[in-house]
This record gives structure tokens, sequence and C-alpha cells, in this order.
């Protein structure tokens, strides 16, 4: 199995734009500690989706306030890894393909109605 290596560049998507989201970092509230994660932000000045590979996708405003209610949760099936969105299509707006960042495992949402694997 592949290891994941610190600082490997991602192609993840923003959710909500499908567009490539750039290296950012965020402060993050973890357990009453104040830690710094890299993470992955949307270019639009509008949009506050990150995704971090340890967390997934979440919204951070710039008050680092934290919102997951509303982003997609794909986990990997192999080592539940939160996937990251690495692929569209214009085609068939529906498509989606994630990648898991740990182990490099696709899914798409199609697998999801065949497949019946749980989320
Ligand atoms: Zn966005
Ligand atoms: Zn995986």
């Amino acid at each position: 199995m592949p290891i994941a290596q610190p600082g490997k560049e991602l192609h993840a998507l923003c959710h909500e734009h499908h567009v490539d989201m750039g290296p950012s970092q965020i402060a993050l509230m973890i357990e009453g500690e104040l830690s710094v994660a890299p993470a992955y932000a949307c270019p639009r000045p509008d949009c506050f989706v990150h995704y971090a590979t340890s967390h997934g996708y979440f919204l951070a405003t710039k008050y680092g306030q934290i919102e997951r209610d509303s982003t997609p949760r794909v986990t990997c099936p192999r080592d539940g890894q939160p996937m990251y969105l690495a692929r569209t299509n214009p085609e068939v707006s529906s498509f989606r393909l994630w990648r898991c960042p740990q182990c490099d495992a696709t899914r798409t949402n199609s697998d999801d109605l065949e497949g019946g694997i749980r989320q």
C-alpha cells in the first residue's frame, strides 16, 4: 500500500464550484488547543470551503469558525480517511469521482448507487 507523503500535492476540487483548490493553512481548535494544519482552500473570495486530509471538507470563516454540517462526508471504504473530490464530468452533472489521500482508492457516486457502499 502506498504511504501518503507529507506535502504531497492533491488536486482537490471545491465541492461547490468544482475548481482546483490551492494549498492553504488553517488554524483549527482541536480539543481546546489551537493548531495550524495544512489545508486546501477554494480560490473564490466568497467561498469558505476548505479540505484537510485529516478532517475532510469543512467551511472555515476568517474568524476561525468551522462549520461541517453542510459539507459532504465521503470516506474511504478501506481506511476511513475523508476523501476529496478529484474529478467531475461537465457532461454528466451528477458525476463525482472521490479519491483517498491515504491509499489513492477512488469511488464514484455511481458506485454508491450500484454497490451500496455505506458512508
Ligand atoms: Zn468554492
Ligand atoms: Zn484509503
